[in-house]
């Protein structure tokens, strides 16, 4: 699965301390990030991630981008509340036309990853256009 990661510096460090605890199971995923994101994820974890352009020079349109090709099966985007944008809403609302599974705080993303793990996901590869 193609998974994307993002984060508000508020919400960094809580998505380091995610990736660190599940880095067995999104070590066998595909996963890219926005620039900053994917940066402490990797020196954090040892994670093989490609790194688009940092979220407010563009990165998170790259991601969108990808949504909106059906390249990405999961997006976790740990957002801060207070923070939230229309870019933000934009990369979610992408994710809602195209019926990817999203994580805006932890305990969702506890979820999804366990359901990644058993491989409640699965029929998203079925499923993909040719
Ligand atoms: P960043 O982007 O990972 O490059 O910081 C995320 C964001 O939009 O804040």
């Amino acid at each position: 699965m193609n998974i994307a990661l993002t984060a508000h510096d508020a919400k960094k460090e809580l998505l380091v301390q995610f990736c660190i605890a599940y880095c067995g199971i999104l070590s066998r995923h595909s996963i890219c990030a926005t620039g900053a994101t994917g940066k402490i994820v990797s020196e954090a974890t040892g994670l093989d991630i490609q790194r688009y352009l940092s979220g407010p020079q563009g990165g998170d349109q790259q991601i969108a981008s990808r949504i909106s090709c059906d390249e990405i099966d999961m997006l976790i985007f740990f957002c801060d509340p207070n923070k939230s944008d229309m870019r933000d809403l934009d990369i979610l609302r992408l994710c809602d036309v195209h019926n990817i599974p999203y994580a805006t705080n932890i305990a969702t993303a506890e979820m999804l990853i366990h359901g990644l793990s058993r491989g409640d996901l699965d029929w998203r590869n079925i499923a993909k256009p040719l």
